[in-house]
């Protein structure tokens, strides 16, 4: 998996990448990155990369010129994204589908900033808009690492516990993960719930099948109607 990150804020990668599982997968070289500073394409020395909106109001817009060049210094730049709250959420589903050929996948990720960026660069390059949630960043580098983030530790080994621990969790067993207990089993006087202690692997699923339901019954009906349609 290999990602071109388009930013005018370089130092911000690999960020939160760099640690955890995700990091110890970039050293491994299960995925990579490299960064293309757009302002490397700035119109003049004073590194300008945006301007005013036409048909005006506030906020800065990031210039067609200025990003069509840094794009187009990729060689191989693969599906191209541009991180925007007007794009579809992304989801646990949408993921599994990015992630799905790690070793030929190669994605191109436009981190805006200011108001965004001119329509026609989406609309040149056919890009793909993907919002992380409906709220505001101030900048699509976040959103970047969320993306990379979620599509990498779905790979193969990077997750320790297999294909498994990455199978158990909310939203891919069709609704939200039970309650989780680990040692000590009495803490501050609370216990854990017996039948985790029982070693009856029937009753625990079952228990855990329950729990989830009706956290997610209670929490997010939304995924019950999803996962039934
Ligand atoms: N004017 C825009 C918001 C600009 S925020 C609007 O009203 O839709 C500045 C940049 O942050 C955006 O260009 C985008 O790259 C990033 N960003 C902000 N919120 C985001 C979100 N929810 N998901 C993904 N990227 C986001």
């Amino acid at each position: 998996m290999h990602f071109h990150i388009l930013t005018v804020f370089p130092e911000m990668f690999p960020g939160t990448l760099g640690a955890g599982v995700v990091g110890r997968a970039l050293e491994n070289g299960i995925w990579s990155y490299d960064v293309i500073n757009i302002r490397d394409f700035a119109i003049n020395d004073y590194g300008s990369v945006d301007d005013a909106q036409f048909g005006g109001g506030a906020g800065m817009v990031m210039r067609p010129d200025v990003l069509g060049d840094a794009i187009d210094s990729i060689k191989n730049p693969g599906q191209i994204i541009y991180f925007s709250p007007r794009g579809p959420r992304l989801s646990q589903k949408m993921v599994r589908e990015f992630a799905k050929n790690p070793d030929d996948a190669v994605y191109t990720l436009l981190c805006g900033r200011y108001e965004g960026i001119d329509q026609r660069v989406i609309d040149a390059y056919n890009i793909m808009e993907l919002s992380i949630g409906d709220y505001i960043l101030s900048g699509g580098e976040i959103a970047a690492q969320v993306f990379v983030d979620s599509c990498v530790r779905l790979v193969d080994n990077v997750v320790g516990g297999g294909v498994d621990a990455t199978a158990n969790e909310s939203f891919e067993i069709g609704g939200l993960e039970w309650p989780l207990y680990t040692r000590p089993s009495v803490w501050r006087g609370q216990s854990v719930p017996e039948v985790l202690l029982s070693g009856h692997h029937g009753n625990i699923e079952r228990w855990r099948k329950q729990q989830s339901d009706a956290i997610t019954k209670q929490r997010r009906p939304d995924l019950i109607k999803e996962t039934k349609k």
